[in-house]
């Protein structure tokens, strides 16, 4: 139950751990600079043409070994150095590589803070009218690592335009719902670019893509990539991610619905109970859940204390306070019921230890 992982399925593994695992591949002017390679660039252009398919966009990047990677592509390609970029704090659940020392620094651009609103996990479009007017932002960058709750697109999109801000979606942890169609399916109506893991409620291998319908941003990125931000780019993992891709092409839109019903069910479900989960009376609408820490401190715990509780009793979560519902949803779980009466017991301090090993010994993959 860690929001940002996975269960890869049989075939996927298969794909990963194949010869290609220590192969090369490099394609330089269309042509393959390494002899053996023709398959792998197959495979390549494969999954960009499978990846692009299943978000319904003209361009997909796949290359990118990691969200962190996708996102500093996408950085390079949209911002030169003394440029202005938005992204949401991480106070309020942002992606900690947009503050100050890290990418801003890398890069040489200055990143502010979108105005959020904690309460409501909504952004306040006023106030970021009035930091867009004195910013002039070239990039507005959505996503969060704590993300629970979708975004006015429309509405963000209309501010961009008044400002001549680009927009882009850093959908790391949420790709797989988006692809599934159960969150923000339209991000790529509204945003320019949407970009991020591959193997948090996305099912696939470790690694990071991009997609757009703008040609000259993929043109632009594609330069960004070959030893500016990498050079080989793993092409078992490619291989892996096309046979994921496969997968939630068939399956991915009842896997991303239950994981959205099941992470709402489980949050009501702790919440009536003994564990507070943040925002009654909705939860989450995505894979994760977002445990309140004063419901813990009351019992003497917090989010690292009780998560070691949980993994002694065979139940992985997080240090952090969240918990997620995707790689439980993919083996078909449906019953938060039951779910929520194993954490419930941990937290009173009983054993459960038994009971989730024999679940664990039943459970296949369903999606
Ligand atoms: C996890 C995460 C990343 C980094 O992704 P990796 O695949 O670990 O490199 C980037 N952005 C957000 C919002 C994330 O949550």
């Amino acid at each position: 139950m860690q929001v940002s992982e996975n269960f890869l399925s049989g075939d996927a593994k298969e794909a990963l751990s194949s010869d290609m695992a220590s192969r090369y591949s490099l394609e330089i002017d269309g042509k393959e600079a390494y002899g053996g390679a023709k398959f792998s660039e197959e495979v390549l252009h494969t999954t960009e043409k499978l990846v692009a398919r299943l978000y319904g966009s003209r361009y997909a990047e796949v290359r990118p070994i990691g969200g962190h990677i996708a996102s500093e592509i996408v950085l390079l390609s949209l911002v030169s150095r003394k440029d202005n970029v938005l992204s949401i704090p991480e106070s309020n659940g942002g992606y900690t590589g947009y503050e100050g020392g890290y990418l801003p620094q890398m890069l040489g651009f200055k990143n502010y803070h979108i105005p959020y609103d904690n309460a409501t996990q909504e952004i306040r479009l006023d106030k970021l009218e009035k930091l867009m007017q004195v910013t002039s932002p070239t990039l507005l960058v959505l996503g969060q690592s704590f993300f629970v709750r979708h975004y006015d697109l429309k509405a963000i999109r209309e501010i961009c335009d008044r400002h001549g801000t680009k927009l882009a979606y850093d959908g790391s942890h949420v790709m797989g719902l988006i692809a599934g169609k159960a969150f923000q399916k339209d991000v790529l109506d509204y945003c320019d670019v949407l970009f991020g893991s591959t193997h948090k409620s996305f099912f696939g291998p470790q690694g990071g893509i991009i997609l757009t319908n703008d040609e000259d941003i993929y043109d632009t990125m594609s330069r960004n990539i070959t030893w500016r931000s990498m050079d080989n780019f793993h092409p078992s993992r490619v291989a892996a991610l096309g046979v994921a891709t496969e997968e939630m092409i068939r399956s991915g839109e009842k896997y991303a619905s239950l994981v959205a019903s099941n992470s709402h069910s489980l949050g009501k479900e702790l919440n009536d109970n003994g564990i507070g989960v943040r925002f009654s009376p909705w939860f989450s609408e995505t894979h994760q859940i977002l445990i309140d820490p004063q419901s813990l401190s009351k019992s003497g715990l917090d989010f690292r204390t009780f998560s070691e509780r949980l993994e002694e009793n065979g139940i992985i979560t997080d240090r952090e306070g969240r918990v997620g519902t995707a790689e439980i949803s993919r083996y078909g779980l449906n019953n938060m019921h039951e779910i929520a009466e194993l954490i419930l017991k941990v937290f009173r301090g009983e054993s459960v230890k038994d009971r989730v090993k024999e679940m664990l010994s039943n459970m296949s993959l369903k999606y």
